[in-house]
């Protein structure tokens, strides 16, 4: 069963300990791992905000209220759950610079210190430079070489694969 534990595990491993082979190339926000029993997923960005990784937890099915007016979200995140999220990472040996968001959001992100591994960064600045065959399509090339530099990165040790983001 997918726990947040588990979830946590695959995602901080990909981030931070997944060696990506040379010709393979990850878009910069990253990956999704879904947590269906509790209706979040939660993000992995190699580099978010300063370029530093950031772990994101967020509602997957959003529900409106109208308040005043207003569609706002029924069930946004928990109080405290964006601080139990920076809690447990720091538990883990990783030091947290800011968080952003959180209850009354439905989205909640925390920004780490320490930086992704670099061949996950490599991988990251390939995918920035574009398609090397085809500049003027840059990260929209479609051919078959950018394609199959996209599928040879490593994906997370898990089957909790969101299709988020
Ligand atoms: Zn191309």
């Amino acid at each position: 069963m997918t726990t947040l534990d588990s979830v946590l595990d695959a995602g901080l491993h990909w981030l931070y300990e997944t060696e990506q082979p040379d010709n393979s190339h990850q878009q910069h926000h990253g990956i999704a791992l879904g947590l269906p029993a509790a209706n979040r997923w939660y993000g992995f960005s190699p580099t978010g905000a300063r370029n530093l990784p950031v772990v994101s937890v967020n509602v997957s099915k959003v529900e409106y209220k109208t308040d005043d007016g207003d569609q706002v979200p029924a069930n946004p995140l928990e109080p405290g759950e964006l601080e139990a999220l920076a809690d447990e990472l720091r538990r883990r040996g990783f030091d947290v610079d800011s968080t952003w968001n959180g209850h009354l959001a439905v989205t909640g992100s925390v920004g780490l210190v320490r930086t992704a591994h670099p061949a996950l960064l490599a991988a990251v600045g390939r995918y920035r430079r574009g398609c090397p065959e085809h500049p003027q399509r840059g990260v929209f090339c479609d051919c078959e070489a950018w394609q199959a530099e996209a599928t040879r990165i490593i994906a997370p040790l898990t089957t909790s694969v969101a299709a988020s983001t």
